[in-house]
């Protein structure tokens, strides 16, 4: 008893000296680094941000467009050697700069001092608010800046409006196993909650693809994966918010308690005030998933396996990747803790019972590895790592890399180059000048969540007007109250039981009455189309989503009038919202912050 309390004594004396001397390290370290790491940072996104219009001086363009060309060209040479490299440096320094702030904040075991640090950090925001409408601000935004967000776009209005500092909310904040309820700030990005949680044996119901993603975000704009079917979107999945009003004010809001509040925060982008905070339901982990894949080489085949899959509950993932109008691969995922029995020890394993850590930087690209059960045309199985899983469209992009670097699934490539994967933020910063162009004339990254009823259609419509694929086909459910506006009846009878809502009425996306479950239909790349014509294509398009009461991803360009927007988007609870609490004097329309000049 006496050897084992000092044991444990000696333990956690070694730990805090490990931690104090990895604290004092990184201090020293970011000493130096800091004003070197930030004269470089500006240098560098400035003369990127710079460079659109420089470019586009009538003096400079016809040699700017030449040499863009001859980069355009040869972009996948400077994207290996200088943006993965470059990538790999700013991974390396974030690593060391979460692991340094990480040592300097409360540990999250001490729950009553992380609630009062959060407390803090709150009442920090409400004075910049309040500091700001003092000084006379007209405008305000978050600070954060454009080429950190997961979005297309540059925001032009981040230059004139008045930025509020919400980068320290970053923190979980409190996990409740009891309540199964994770209290977590909006910088929060879905790596550092999940590097939290899963140690814990907990995880989030919806958990979206990209590690950057961050809470804030996937609220104020939108946040869906292969459970959505299930839970809903990211925002189903919450049961409290906190806010900061341009007032300086905090509210916190929840189903029971600002009931049209709590509805209207999400697809908000910003609106109404400051997000400081979300309560998340967690639900336990579990070690892999075990994925079927299953071939379709008819439409038909397609829509009767991925409905069927839709509606079941008990399948825990649900995706589709359609690689031609009539071919298409279907995946359903159940997690799991067990793998049978032949991996406890020995090699061999029956077709089906493989382990596959598909995340490993060698292996190929998820979207081909898929399409391999197409070609075979034979249904398959296998287990997956379940981080591995969360992530397997991360090195791909989804498929957005093979338009970057053609080479980057080629055996010998992953193997040299494919543990350093690009940063998406340096990729916008270098995208400028004629490659900006000819980017905006030629590529596409769409979502479009459409009721499923109205699946068969828009893939036609799809197929007609970009031509591009594989298309990202995902099943969600809106777990909103119905839609209370006239709308059309749906192209097929609606499929589906009807689950409860999880939001009270006044939220900017409540489904179509006849249809609950929807379906993202994402699509990344140069579309192939004859029809294809950048600007024309996306407006039908549009005008084909409104006309099923579906929705457009607002992350991605929209040219919609600020008319067809209301139209598409049930914008009268946001704004009596914004009236009530006063938010509509300081903060934009979310149509304001969305529209295509709003963005650059
Ligand atoms: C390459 C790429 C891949 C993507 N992959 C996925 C995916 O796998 N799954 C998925 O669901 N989505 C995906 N998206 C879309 C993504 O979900 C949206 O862009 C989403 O808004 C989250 O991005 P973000 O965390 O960078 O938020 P931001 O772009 O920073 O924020 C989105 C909006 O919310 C507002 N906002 C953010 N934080 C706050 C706050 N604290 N208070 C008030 N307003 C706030 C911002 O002002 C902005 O209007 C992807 C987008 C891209 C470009």
């Amino acid at each position: 008893m006496g050897r084992h309390f000092a044991h444990s004594c000696s333990h956690r004396l070694l730990s805090t000296l490990h931690d104090q001397l990895g604290l004092l390290f990184l201090s020293s370290l970011f000493f130096v680094l800091t004003p070197l790491l930030g004269a470089l940072k500006f240098l560098f996104v400035s003369t990127c941000e710079a460079a659109t219009p420089f470019l586009a001086h009538p003096f400079v363009k016809p040699a700017a467009d030449a040499a863009m060309l001859f980069f355009t060209d040869a972009r996948s040479i400077i994207v290996t050697l200088v943006i993965m490299p470059l990538s790999l440096v700013w991974d390396i320094i974030d690593a060391l700069e979460d692991r340094r702030l990480d040592l300097i904040c409360v540990p999250l075991r001490n729950g009553g001092a992380r609630a009062d640090l959060h407390a803090r950090r709150v009442k920090d925001v409400q004075a910049q608010v309040v500091r700001a409408v003092q000084g006379g601000a007209k405008r305000l935004c978050t600070a954060r800046p454009s080429y950190l967000t997961m979005n297309a776009r540059f925001a032009k209005y981040k230059r004139y409006w008045r930025g509020i500092d919400l980068e320290q909310l970053r923190d979980v904040v409190e996990v409740d196993t009891g309540r199964k309820i994770v209290k977590v700030e909006p910088g929060c990005s879905m790596g550092r909650l999940t590097k939290t949680l899963i140690p814990l044996g907990w995880t989030l119901p919806v958990l979206p693809e990209l590690d950057t993603l961050t809470v804030g975000g996937l609220i104020n704009g939108f946040g869906v994966e292969t459970s959505s079917h299930k839970y809903g979107l990211f925002n189903h999945t919450c049961v409290a918010y906190e806010i900061v009003l341009p007032s300086g004010e905090l509210i916190r809001c929840a189903r029971d308690m600002h009931p049209g509040l709590f509805a209207a925060i999400p697809w908000s982008h910003g609106t109404i005030g400051f997000l400081v905070s979300a309560e998340i339901t967690i639900i336990p982990a579990k070690k892999y998933v075990h994925l079927r894949y299953t071939p379709c080489s008819t439409h038909a085949a397609f829509l009767k396996t991925f409905e069927k899959a839709s509606q079941s509950s008990s399948n825990d993932f649900v995706e589709a990747l359609i690689y031609s109008p009539t071919t298409s691969v279907v995946m359903i995922g159940t997690l799991t803790d067990d793998l049978p029995a032949p991996h406890r020890g020995s090699l061999s394993s029956k077709p089906g019972d493989k382990l596959n850590s598909i995340g490993r930087w060698y292996k190929p690209w998820f979207y081909t590895h898929a399409a391999t059960y197409l070609a075979r045309d034979c249904a398959g199985a296998e287990y997956i790592p379940l981080r591995d899983y969360y992530h397997r469209h991360t090195r791909s992009l989804f498929w957005e890399m093979r338009d970057i670097v053609p080479q980057g699934n080629n055996f010998l490539y992953r193997l040299c180059f494919g543990w350093m994967p690009p940063r998406i933020s340096l990729l916008k910063l270098t995208t400028v000048g004629k490659v900006k162009e000819l980017y905006e004339q030629n590529h596409i990254a769409q979502d479009m969540l459409v009721p499923m009823s109205a699946l068969t259609a828009s893939l036609d419509i799809f197929d007609r007007e970009f031509g591009l694929y594989p298309l990202w086909v995902c099943p969600m459910r809106l777990l909103s109250p119905p839609s209370t506006k006239p709308v059309a009846p749906l192209p097929q009878k609606s499929t589906g039981r009807a689950l409860p809502t999880t939001t009270p009425p006044g939220g900017m996306c409540p489904p179509h009455p006849a249809e609950q479950l929807y379906v993202d239909i994402g699509a990344y790349g140069v579309p192939a189309s004859s029809n294809f014509e950048a600007q024309r294509s996306l407006r039908k398009v549009e005008a084909f989503v409104r006309s099923v009461k579906g929705y457009q991803a607002l992350y991605a360009d929209t040219l919609m009038t600020s008319e067809e927007f209301e139209e598409m988007f049930e914008c009268e609870g946001l704004e009596n919202t914004r009236k009530q609490f006063g938010s509509d004097l300081l903060l934009p329309r979310v149509w304001e912050k969305v529209n295509a000049a709003a963005r650059h």
